[in-house]
């Protein structure tokens, strides 16, 4: 099994899976019945070994917390790393109302993680039946995030940090670079979902065609125009606080359902990578 095998059967499973498609009986509006979600993912391969994930344990960037792909899995060999573009009838709907996310959004958020779930879930029985291990770490009870500072929680030191990032793993996976709106910016942009598996499958790892963090970033500021709540700035880069306190009011506002994604939809990178970078 090689890196083409993986991405053909997670390209099939997106096609074919019930959990793509948003049905009649939970659309938020009939509007949003039959919707398709996501297309189908480009996949990036690095090495478990890549001193890249050593440097995520530095302060300066995710910090001690961050666990290795060998603290996840003793045996790992390769991290795969899977972007889902969101489909255009989601990207489009969402760039309609200047403040609010559409109903498409907000089922690709909330029935979209169901989704990710369910695939990682499917590429591990693939994986097993080959005879190979593998952890999806964001399954894993091990996995913590946190989007706010509680002190009532077992990180109380840590906000808007976890132990395995996805966005950091595409990044060391050669998938792309990181944007101005803190979202990474791949060759199909960056409106989707990211999601990995660590396994013992050894596989050919991808380079990275880039050497800057920010790299694809054209710094243009079309996303901080876009943020409803001004939580970017050219200057200061990205407000977090401000942004988990507008999801917090959309959740309020749609719930059980919560979303945004401005910065990402109707913006030079949310299909691509930005042309004067390419
Ligand atoms: S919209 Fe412009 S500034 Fe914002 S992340 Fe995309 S390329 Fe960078
Ligand atoms: S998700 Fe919304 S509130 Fe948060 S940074 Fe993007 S546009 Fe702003």
């Amino acid at each position: 099994m090689n890196k083409t095998d993986i991405c053909t059967i997670a390209a099939k499973f997106v096609e074919a899976s019930e959990y793509n498609y948003v049905s009649e009986k939970i659309a938020i509006t009939p509007r949003a019945a039959g919707l398709k979600m996501f297309e189908a993912p480009i996949c990036g391969v690095g090495l478990a070994t890549d001193h890249y994930f050593n440097e995520l344990k530095k302060s300066t960037a995710i910090g001690e917390h961050f666990l290795l792909p060998q603290q996840w899995l003793p045996e790992a060999k390769s991290v795969i790393s899977f972007f889902f573009p969101l489909s255009r009838k989601v990207k489009i709907t969402n760039n309609k109302d200047k403040v609010w996310p559409s109903d498409e959004w907000l089922h690709a958020r909330i029935e979209g993680e169901v989704f990710i779930h369910k695939f990682i879930m499917y590429m591990q029985s693939i994986l097993q039946n080959a005879g190979y291990k593998s952890i999806a770490p964001s399954l894993d009870d091990r996995f913590w995030s946190k989007f706010a500072f509680n002190s009532a929680t077992e990180h109380p030191k840590s906000s808007f940090t976890s132990n395995w990032s996805e966005r950091h793993v595409a990044f060391i996976c050669g998938l792309g670079t990181f944007g101005l709106s803190k979202g990474l910016i791949t060759l199909k942009g960056m409106a989707g979902r990211f999601t990995s598996m660590i396994t013992d499958l050894e596989l050919t790892s991808d380079i990275r065609n880039y050497q800057g963090t920010y790299e694809y970033c054209t710094l243009c500021g079309a996303c901080a125009a876009k943020c409803p709540a001004g939580a970017i700035s050219l200057i200061k880069g990205k407000d977090h606080i401000a942004c988990c306190e507008f999801l917090s009011k959309t959740a309020e506002k749609y719930a059980p359902r919560y979303g945004c994604g401005k910065c990402q939809t109707g913006v030079p990178c949310e299909s691509k990578i930005p042309l004067s970078r390419k």
